[in-house]
């Protein structure tokens, strides 16, 4: 480890998406060959592409800078203004993406009650499908996610609702923006997740540890106006081979591994469940996330007590009794990191 990798790492639960570069990618970095990927001629972007269109079995893909633009360029690309994506209410793209959609697309979203394991209903989605109707929106596209919160979607469940959806003619997107932690969790393989979808978004940059940037797949037209949208988006980047470089690194070396971060979680859940005023829903704890509940008259003061021993984690979610922390594990976390994490939490909560 590099002296300014020690100097940045801190014990830091607030995402997965906080990892700093290794010694090996940052190798991989500097010997990318590099060209200009406006003109499609850096050779390391185009690898980058090929490899991920052929791990999912989608005809191309394209290199964007971020999930969001991802989710933001697939939805764009689906849909005309005034036409409607069905999406589960607490999703990413319904509630973390600035409405980006329906702000610069005149997409209208339509936000579906989402199950603490995550999933949507088959009924109520179909039930939300608009009839063709001039009052209404043209339901065109179901947009689902995997991981939702760290819980994995199980195959049988995304294979029944897409069917639905597809027999009532919508199209389908998936924001996997921890798609790979799901395949790891679940032994599901990519593929056939990527199967039941037009359109797939992956990450580079959380579980899998590149430093930015993220993959949208899909059958060649759709990526051709995707790739359009991206440059319009102001995502036309030049030598993006350095980053693409970092991605294809993650991909090769940081998948299986992902296994560790699940671990992780697992032992800091059993740790912090050991008392009495510590809420962990130990069989949530499907991947890297752990859901921390205390009274929210001791969570109020817990982030800042963390904070003096170089612990970071997130502020709570406050629902009105209790205070709910999301804490993640990541690759530039350690069990040593994980066991101090739950030694000061149960120290806050003994005075
Ligand atoms: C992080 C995340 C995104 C967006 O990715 P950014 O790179 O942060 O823009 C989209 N969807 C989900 C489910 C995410 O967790």
């Amino acid at each position: 480890m590099s002296t300014a990798q020690m100097l940045n790492r801190r014990m830091d639960f607030r995402s997965d998406t906080v990892t700093q570069p290794t010694e090996g990618m940052y190798q991989a970095m500097l010997s990318a060959p590099l060209g200009d990927d406006v003109y499609a001629d850096d050779p390391t972007v185009n690898r980058l592409e090929a490899v991920v269109a052929d791990m999912t079995g989608k005809q191309n893909a394209l290199f964007v800078s971020s999930g969001t633009q991802s989710n933001l360029i697939a939805l764009l690309t689906h849909l005309h203004r005034g036409e409607e994506f069905l999406a589960g209410s607490e999703y990413h793209v319904i509630s973390y993406e600035a409405g980006g959609s329906s702000a610069l697309g005149g997409a209208i979203a339509c936000g579906l009650p989402t199950a603490a394991n995550g999933q949507i209903s088959i009924s109520e989605m179909l039930g939300a499908i608009k009839q063709d109707d001039s009052h209404f929106p043209m339901t065109k596209l179901l947009s689902l996610e995997n991981t939702v919160s760290g819980r994995v979607q199980p195959y049988r469940y995304m294979h029944d609702i897409t069917a639905a959806a597809r027999k009532a003619g919508l199209q389908l997107h998936l924001d996997g923006a921890r798609l790979m932690n799901a395949v790891v969790a679940s032994g599901t393989s990519l593929q056939d997740y990527a199967n039941l979808f037009d359109t797939v978004s992956l990450c580079l940059s959380k579980g899998l540890g590149a430093p930015f940037g993220s993959v949208l797949v899909g059958p060649s037209d759709f990526i051709k106006r995707a790739r359009r949208l991206r440059k319009m988006l102001g995502g036309g980047l030049r030598q993006a081979g350095i980053a693409a470089a970092a991605g294809l690194y993650a991909l090769e070396h940081h998948v299986e591994r992902l296994a560790e971060d699940h671990q992780l979680a697992r032992q800091l859940a059993e740790a912090l469940n050991q008392h009495a005023d510590a809420v962990v829903d130990l069989d949530a704890v499907e991947t890297n996330m752990v859901f921390l509940t205390l009274p929210a008259d001791r969570g109020l003061k817990l982030q800042a007590a963390l904070a003096e021993q170089d612990i970071i984690i997130s502020g709570p979610s406050l629902y009105s009794e209790v205070s709910t922390f999301r804490l993640v594990t990541h690759l530039d976390c350690s069990p040593l990191a994980v066991e101090k994490l739950a030694d000061a939490v149960k120290q806050f909560l003994a005075h």
